[in-house]
């Protein structure tokens, strides 16, 4: 969402005049668009500005503004356009990109902190096309914002409430991707799934996307596992457009746990969820995200997490150590209790754990001929993925561009990825 949103970022400021210089230091202004999701990204975010001042000035680079965008803009502003070290000039929120012109002019000409961090109820950036960089596969977010308040998620906070944009709308964005050479869509939202306009729901939107001539290949990312009704499974099973890949988050394997942050799902709806996907999708490659040490997790929650992860085998996962987010509900509620060394220690178990059920899932396709679109090919090798969104290393092939679809044989694998021939 945030490399999206930095794509609606360029085309508004394009728009207003900017021009996007590859190098910091002929730079006027410099922007990061943040994440607010996890702690690691504030550290990288303190970090980077502190690098950018000083290699500015190394450099002997131009008077430099400095703003910062995005989640965390929403939900630190005070702390960080405060903070006498960081002397950051302008903030904007998620929902502010279209006043950055005038954020920017504020902070340049007139010397003053300007920031916008106000949410909007129907802000989806519609009418405006982002600049996106030449590729195979482009973004599109279909709707934004939250309204499922997980108690350890800041989105619905920093994001705002659900909106979602019109169908006919982001069928004209795709036609427009498919002419200019995109072959792949990835429909976007912070609950995607949720999406709802006029009548019109998520299999409905995905329908009108696969109509368009020129896009070979339709995902989509996050869905939340509650709303997953039996008519988008049907539409994936008989449309070869729509991939065979669904992100499904678990976040946590305990009923006790899950309920603590207010997932609305147990653990057997979620078993029985990833069955009734199999039922129709028998090929579908799923994937997670769960976090370890949610707040008092005790050994046995643990268990349950990793019993569900043994029995649903995702083929990838991304784990986290829960990290609290100032002013969740998680925040408010639950002191963050569960030892620091407790979350190494299970979150180096499930990745192990989740490392031998990648591999052995991958090391299952060695023989098998896929179909992969290629992403990018030098002179040697070419990189391309499946339908279940794994990548897959050949040898080049002359005649074989990136955009191309191409039938390989896979040779090897690996818990990332898969080697092949053509
Ligand atoms: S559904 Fe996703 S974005 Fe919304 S509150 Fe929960 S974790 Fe956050």
């Amino acid at each position: 969402m945030n490399e999206y949103d930095s794509e609606l970022v360029r085309s508004i400021l394009t728009k207003a005049g900017y021009a996007f210089v590859r190098e910091e230091a002929q730079a006027d202004v410099v922007m990061l668009n943040t994440c607010a999701v996890r702690e690691n990204a504030h550290r990288k975010v303190y970090g980077r500005i502190h690098e950018i001042r000083h290699q500015h000035k190394r450099e002997g680079g131009r008077p430099l503004v400095i703003g910062v965008l995005g989640c965390m803009a929403t939900n630190l502003r005070k702390a960080l356009l405060e903070d006498p070290h960081l002397k950051i000039d302008f903030i904007a929120g998620p929902d502010s990109y279209k006043k950055l012109p005038m954020l920017i002019a504020q902070a340049a000409e007139e010397g003053k902190k300007a920031f916008d961090v106000t949410l909007s109820e129907f802000e989806t950036y519609a009418d405006v096309y982002p600049v996106r960089e030449k590729g195979v596969n482009a973004w599109i977010a279909v709707m934004r914002g939250c309204n499922n308040f997980c108690t350890f998620c800041v989105v619905p906070y920093t994001r705002g409430r659900e909106r979602s944009r019109s169908p006919e709308n982001v069928v004209v964005e795709a036609e427009r991707l498919a002419a200019e050479g995109f072959r792949q869509i990835t429909l976007l939202g912070q609950n995607v799934n949720s999406y709802r306009y006029e009548g019109r729901d998520f299999t409905d939107l995905v329908e009108m996307v696969s109509r368009v001539e020129g896009v070979e290949r339709i995902r989509f990312t996050s869905p939340h596992p509650k709303d997953f009704p039996d008519r988008l499974l049907e539409l994936m099973a008989a449309d070869p457009k729509v991939c065979q890949q669904i992100h499904l988050p678990l976040q946590a394997g305990s009923n006790r746990v899950l309920e603590l942050m207010d997932r609305t799902y147990t653990h057997e709806a979620f078993l029985d969820l990833v069955a009734r996907i199999r039922a129709y999708c028998p090929e579908v490659a799923l994937s997670t995200d769960v976090i370890v040490g949610f707040p008092t997790e005790t050994d046995e929650d643990f268990e349950d997490t990793v019993r569900v992860m043994r029995e649903v085998e995702f083929d990838s996962a991304f784990i986290f150590k829960y990290s609290e987010r100032k002013n969740t509900i998680a925040a408010r509620r639950f002191p963050d209790d569960v030892p620091e060394e407790v979350k190494t220690e299970r979150i180096v178990r499930l990745n192990t754990l989740q490392k031998e059920i990648s591999l052995r899932k991958n090391q299952a396709h060695v023989g098998q001929r896929m179909r992969i679109l290629v992403e990018e090919a030098d002179t040697d090798t070419m990189k391309g993925r499946t339908d279940g969104n794994k990548m897959v290393i050949v040898p080049r092939i002359p005649s074989i561009n990136p955009g191309d679809l191409c039938d390989v044989t896979i040779t090897a694998a690996s818990p990332f990825g898969l080697k092949g021939i053509k």
